[in-house]
């Protein structure tokens, strides 16, 4: 696989100069490498996904090619060690790429996101060496996806209240339940699904199960129809008697809602870098039609209105992309970062929804219309509110999170 690290070495000198870190504040006071990677997803964006997201969104197309070329620059394994197939970068180098390919199409970063933190991610973690041999390294180069199931027909919110059972028979686990809203549910290969062990002991008896797709006993649910990101699939998993082999399960017997709830945390970071890519792009746009529509004898840009408009979105977007890029940093320092990756995707979906908004006024009538994008970062900037958390969730976590630092 053409490596990150390998593509920063051969062609470091050109990127250096070229660098364009115009549009990110900060970018220039990171490591050279975080400032290449930037680049490099930045390049790809533009050449490959900016000029076929309206596509990939309209037609609902999953961008496969994309994702293997994603795979060959070692971005759908971003953070995972070198030795089973990553790319051996740290989570600020994730959160930079994810950003980076969501500005130029968030269909794209959610498929990345899915595959690097809620799939990769908890199997790196609590996989044994088999495991992450046989469901880790395959899942590296954009060949194969993976997908994470968590969410319920009657639970999303509350996941600890799982219904879907599974029950230790001989040398299987048999999965019997629905599993729903699952992202890359139709492209997947395996999937990390969260099951009831022991009924009794509540959301300490959910375990972890790594289940290969396609399976006897998985039948896939129909596609949703979804406001945005439109280019990943979006359905239900449903078992009936799905034998899973008893060495598949993650982690211990009852370590089901933990492994979720970390994985989470981590995914949180993800979702955050996906808004800060709508956001980003949001800007863009608006700033570049503002300084061509005229109006009145002059362009949008000089109206003081106008530029206030721009400063404030200026200002939610790097603020966001500083909390998020602080819970990267405690990541991979090794410090708790739970409140803070919260905070993150807190901020972070709010700004993507704010500016996309923002955007489209700015716009007037051609926001409103999908020969400009504006509309479509609009309705993709919204699930990042709902999805790994809705804000009023993230709220909790984190003022639950204040309140045991304060010890009130
Ligand atoms: C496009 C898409 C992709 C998704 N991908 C995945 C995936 O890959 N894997 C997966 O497992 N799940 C996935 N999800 C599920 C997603 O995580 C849930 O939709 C989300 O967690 C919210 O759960 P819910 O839809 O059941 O809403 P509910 O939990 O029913 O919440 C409804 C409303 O009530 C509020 N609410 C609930 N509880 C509280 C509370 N205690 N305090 C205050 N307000 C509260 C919520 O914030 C929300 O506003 C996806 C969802 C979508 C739409």
């Amino acid at each position: 696989m053409a490596l990150l690290k390998n593509i920063f070495v051969k062609l470091s000198p050109r990127l250096l100069s070229t660098t364009n870190t115009r549009n990110i504040a900060c970018l220039s006071a990171l490591p050279e490498t975080h400032q290449m990677l930037q680049k490099t997803c930045r390049d790809f964006a533009e050449g490959e996904l900016k000029p076929i997201a309206a596509k990939i969104d309209r037609d609902h197309v999953y961008p496969k090619e994309q994702i293997k070329k994603m795979g060959e620059l070692g971005l759908m394994a971003v953070a995972i060690p070198e030795e089973y197939g990553g790319t051996g970068l740290d989570y600020l180098a994730y959160a930079i790429a994810m950003e980076e390919i969501s500005r130029g199409c968030a269909s794209t970063g959610v498929i990345m996101s899915v595959n690097n933190s809620l799939y990769l991610g908890p199997i790196d973690h609590w996989g044994t060496e088999k495991q992450k041999q046989e469901y880790i390294t395959p899942f590296t180069n954009g060949q194969k996806v993976g997908c994470f199931a968590l969410s319920e027909p009657g639970n999303g919110s509350d996941a600890g209240a799982a219904s879907t059972t599974a029950k230790l028979e001989g040398d299987s686990y048999v999965l019997n339940g629905a599993k729903a809203w699952i992202t890359n549910g139709y492209e997947s290969e395996a999937s990390v699904v969260m099951a009831t062990t022991d009924k009794s002991q509540k959301h300490k008896g959910i375990s972890a199960f790594i289940v290969p797709k396609p399976i006897n006993g998985l039948e896939l649910g129909k596609k949703e129809d979804k406001l945005g990101i439109r280019g990943s699939s979006t359905c239900n998993l449903n078992f009936e008697d799905c034998k899973v082999p008893k060495e598949n399960i993650l982690g211990n017997p009852g370590f089901g809602f933990k492994i979720a709830m970390m994985t989470l945390d981590a995914g949180r970071i993800g979702i955050a870098a996906q808004a800060l890519g709508i956001a980003q792009a949001s800007l863009e746009v608006a700033a570049e039609y503002a300084s061509k529509r005229l109006a009145f004898g002059k362009p949008l840009l000089k109206l003081q209105s106008i530029q206030n408009k721009l400063a404030d979105m200026a200002l939610q977007l790097d603020s966001a992309r500083l909390l998020t890029w602080r819970a990267s940093w405690l990541k991979d320092n090794k410090k708790p970062f739970t409140k803070e990756a919260a905070m993150a995707k807190l901020a972070a979906s709010e700004a993507a929804t704010f500016l996309s908004h923002q955007c489209i006024q700015i716009l007037g009538g051609m926001g409103y219309v999908s020969d400009m994008p504006a509309e479509r970062f609009y309705r993709d900037a919204r699930i990042t509110e709902i999805y790994e958390g809705t804000s009023e969730i993230q709220r909790l976590v984190i003022a639950g999170n204040l309140i045991k630092e304060m010890e009130l």
